[in-house]
């Protein structure tokens, strides 16, 4: 299988993240096998694979796709881990701050992604990013505090606090590690909801590189997926009967429309340009020249480590 080569190979992410496949099971013959068995033994096998798994994506029939698993094992800063950790179907074991001493490594994001925050989109950034000014002053201050932080850490080590205690004012922007299970119906989910524009831009990146070892992994899942699921469009009630209004009209034109109609179908028009000039695809697909090995991490946090 052409994912064999992925295994244990450590893409970076942001600064200081990464995420390394560990292990998977099936592909998308046990899909198609497991689809086909819905039929009864030895029957109905004329279909192809690649036939038979758009036609369960598109028609939302999914326990096929559970029968496939993946494990990943995840560096990500803890604000980020708060948002993936939502995918409530999945199993995860992290590095425990009560057990062994948290690595000082925080995420710092560059010049280019700190953008001021959007107008409209309360939960968004806008595309306008800070001065120089602005950037070197935060970043200087944002040191400064991570210091008063490292060093209350240290300091309460060295009284031998418990460690469990210890960490509690370590910031959102620290690092933290798991291992990652989940199949691949939930992994799509995961990936339907963190790939989109909508979704942080830091979670982004580790969907985008999620979304190319499945692309490896499982070809003709990817690929419905990609055409019936990210890129497909549903409909409500209303926005159909807008839309059958205005094919019945003469020029199946917007005049037809109401104002409350015109309104609905212009915020529909946006949502789908917004949705369809996002580049969905991890841009230059999995290159395996960037990954590193699991010890260029390990040093890492041998490095950063309090003695
Ligand atoms: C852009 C964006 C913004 C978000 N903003 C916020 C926010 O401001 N605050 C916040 O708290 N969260 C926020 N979330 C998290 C979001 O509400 C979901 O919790 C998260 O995306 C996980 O989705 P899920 O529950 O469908 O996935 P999973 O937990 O993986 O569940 C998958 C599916 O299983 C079913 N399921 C799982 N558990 C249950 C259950 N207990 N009961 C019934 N059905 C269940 C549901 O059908 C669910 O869709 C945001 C997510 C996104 C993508």
């Amino acid at each position: 299988m052409e994912i064999e080569k992925y295994v244990n190979q450590y893409f970076p992410v942001l600064d200081c993240g990464f995420i390394a496949l560990k292990n998977y099971m099936g592909g998308d013959k046990d899909i198609a096998g497991a689809a086909r068995g819905s039929y009864g033994v030895g029957t109905n096998t004329s279909s192809s694979d690649r036939g038979l798994i758009r036609r369960l994506m598109r028609d939302r029939h999914t326990s096929p796709f559970e029968m496939c698993e993946i494990v990943f094992h995840v560096g990500l800063p803890i604000f980020v881990a708060r948002q993936w950790v939502r995918h409530r179907t999945a199993s995860l074991n992290e590095y425990s701050g009560r057990y062994s001493i948290m690595p000082m490594i925080f995420y710092s994001p560059k010049p280019e992604r700190c953008q001021t925050q959007h107008k409209t989109n309360k939960q968004g950034s806008s595309s306008q990013v800070l001065d120089e000014v602005q950037y070197s002053k935060l970043a200087e201050s944002r040191s400064i505090t991570r210091g008063r932080m490292e060093e209350t850490y240290r300091d309460a080590l060295d009284v031998d606090l418990a460690r469990e205690l210890a960490r509690i004012d370590l910031p959102l922007s620290m690092y933290t590690y798991w291992y990652w299970k989940i199949d691949l119906h939930n992994l799509l989910h995961f990936l339907k909801l963190r790939l989109a524009p909508d979704a942080q831009w830091e979670i982004r990146q580790y969907a985008n590189i999620i979304a190319g070892f499945v692309k490896e992994w499982v070809p003709y899942t990817y690929e419905a997926f990609m055409d019936y699921i990210v890129e497909g469009v549903s409909f409500s009630r209303y926005e159909q009967e807008i839309l059958w209004n205005m094919i019945n009209s003469r020029h199946a034109d917007i005049s037809s429309l109401t104002n409350n109609e015109l309104e609905t179908w212009n915020k529909k028009l946006e949502h789908m340009k917004r949705m369809s000039v996002c580049n969905y695809e991890y841009p230059h697909g999995l290159n395996l020249s960037e990954a590193k090995p699991a010890s260029h991490y390990e040093e890492l946090m041998q490095r950063y480590a309090i003695q």
